[in-house]
């Protein structure tokens, strides 16, 4: 836990917020500010800044992440229309939250990356 990160306190009950899922290691939540009709954001319970601190040995999180994010998009009824994960890593894509997370947008036509 980092005592200064908003999805460890989340995580800790120390900041509202509706957790929707958990998984054996990561969190699930509604993203504050929706860019789309689903927006969801699917956080690792452990403080991992960015993509590249999730060590390679660590194939348990990695899978869990995928597999959290497909289970959300079933629930959301999600994968006939689609729908988009997304990781925003670093500066350049805008990365606001230091603790490594990936977004979930769906219910609606999606606009093209980048
Ligand atoms: P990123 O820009 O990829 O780092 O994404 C951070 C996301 O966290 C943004 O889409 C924010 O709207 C979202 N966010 C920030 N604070 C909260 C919060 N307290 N509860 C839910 N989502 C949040
Ligand atoms: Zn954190």
């Amino acid at each position: 836990m980092d005592n200064d990160c908003i999805f460890c306190k989340i995580n800790a009950g120390l900041i509202p917020a509706n957790i929707v899922f958990r998984s054996n290691h990561c969190f699930v939540i509604e993203d504050i500010s929706p860019k789309a009709p689903v927006h969801i954001l699917i956080i690792p319970k452990v403080h991992v800044k960015s993509l590249s601190g999730i060590p390679s040995s660590n194939d348990s999180l990695s899978a869990d992440i995928f597999d959290t994010a497909s289970k959300i998009a079933n629930s959301k009824n999600l994968n006939g229309h689609g729908y988009r994960l997304v990781i925003n890593q670093g500066p350049d894509a805008g990365q606001t939250v230091e603790h490594m997370h990936v977004h979930l947008l769906g219910g609606k036509v999606l606009g093209e990356m980048g």
